[in-house]
């Protein structure tokens, strides 16, 4: 380009003000100039919009926040279309009908508020700013956030059964204030095969109560709970109850990647206080299709000399601090035999050896 040219076009450049001027991207006076960035309070309007991405809020629209709880929780209308029709005063003591009557009362009385209760109370807690007055143990208040993380994912399903005669006493129940006396689930399983879902699985429900399995000493935080409803005692499960639980597990098992010996009955981390699920639950049905071991009844082999039968119900997980009640344990759910069975037999041991083998 000859030297008259360049210098005609620069002049009708600069005549229209275009001229492309040569200015560092990091000099904030540069930026903040007119035709070279945005007005003082343009920059300020761009910065909180910045603060608070166009895609985020549409990404967030519709979800629940702190504040929608409340409001999704009672916008279930189903819920209230059950006990509409109910006259209660015609209502047979104990029935269906009155427990669901009951439970639907106290859904709308207090345990909806208590629910959303709970959860801003979680929600509060995992926002706290780590402090020395939250742990003693810190020494220096400098907060640095790492930025990779997620919520904790249930690793065991604990089975029960409801030990009541129907599942609307069971959802009664587990809408009940009863101070000292507090329990809860994350599902429940009718007879017919109805599914509830009664907390969300990524909250610690109440379930196992004092327990252990391997060396955790508190399942309710890294397992779910399903109670089954059973009368507990000379009750079999029905084929629907335990079709709709196995779609459950399986829905469970793969979400949250639970290992398969990781479905376990709460007679199995409380040995001498619980006794559910009954020796009637399909535990072998259960283990065929994926959940929990069972042994190979066509493979028992004697163990070896030295096999120490209550070190291999240990290894399994099964707490034997109390020998008696972790062999009645381990028979409540392998063997099914009556509860007071405290005696190791041959054959329970060629059990317990070929179980111990899969949790190698
Ligand atoms: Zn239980």
């Amino acid at each position: 380009m000859s030297g008259s040219l360049l210098f005609c076009l620069l002049s009708v450049a600069c005549r229209y003000g275009v001229v492309p001027k040569k200015t560092n991207v990091l000099d904030r006076k540069n930026i903040s100039e007119k035709n070279n960035g945005p007005s003082k309070k343009q920059a300020q309007k761009d910065q909180t919009a910045f603060k608070i991405p166009k895609q985020q809020i549409r990404e967030n629209e519709g979800k629940t926040t702190a504040s929608s709880i409340k409001e999704n929780i009672n916008q279930k209308k189903t819920f209230e279309d059950q006990t509409i029709r109910l006259n209660p005063a015609a209502l047979i003591y104990n029935s269906p009908q009155y427990f669901q009557y009951k439970a639907d009362s106290l859904q709308k009385a207090y345990s909806r508020d208590d629910y959303s209760k709970n959860i801003q109370l979680i929600i509060d807690q995992i926002s706290a700013i780590p402090n020395s007055t939250l742990n003693p143990a810190l020494n220096t208040d400098k907060w640095y956030t790492a930025i990779d993380f997620n919520i904790r994912k249930p690793n065991f399903i604990v089975l029960h059964h409801t030990a009541q005669n129907n599942v609307e006493q069971t959802l009664f129940t587990f809408s009940l204030r009863r101070p000292s006396k507090e329990s809860s689930a994350h599902y429940v399983i009718s007879r017919d095969g109805s599914i509830y879902q009664m907390l969300n699985d990524y909250v610690r429900s109440w379930h196992a109560g004092a327990s252990k399995w391997g060396n955790i000493t508190d399942m309710n935080s890294c397992s779910l709970g399903i109670e089954i409803d059973n009368n507990g005692e000379d009750e079999r499960y029905s084929d629907k109850q335990i079709e709709a639980l196995m779609t459950l597990l399986s829905h469970l098992k793969e979400k949250y990647k639970i290992p398969q010996s990781n479905f376990i009955a709460h007679s199995d981390i409380a040995p001498g206080r619980k006794n559910d699920p009954s020796k009637y639950f399909p535990w072998k049905r259960l283990a065929d299709a994926g959940f929990g071991f069972w042994y190979d009844r066509n493979n028992l082999k004697a163990p070896p000399s030295g096999f120490n039968a209550l070190w291999a119900l240990r290894m399994i997980g099964y707490d034997i601090s109390n020998p008696t009640n972790a062999f009645i344990s381990f028979k409540h759910h392998y063997v099914q035999t009556d509860d007071r069975e405290d005696v190791l037999t041959e054959y329970d041991k060629k059990l317990i050896y070929n179980l111990a083998l899969k949790y190698q």
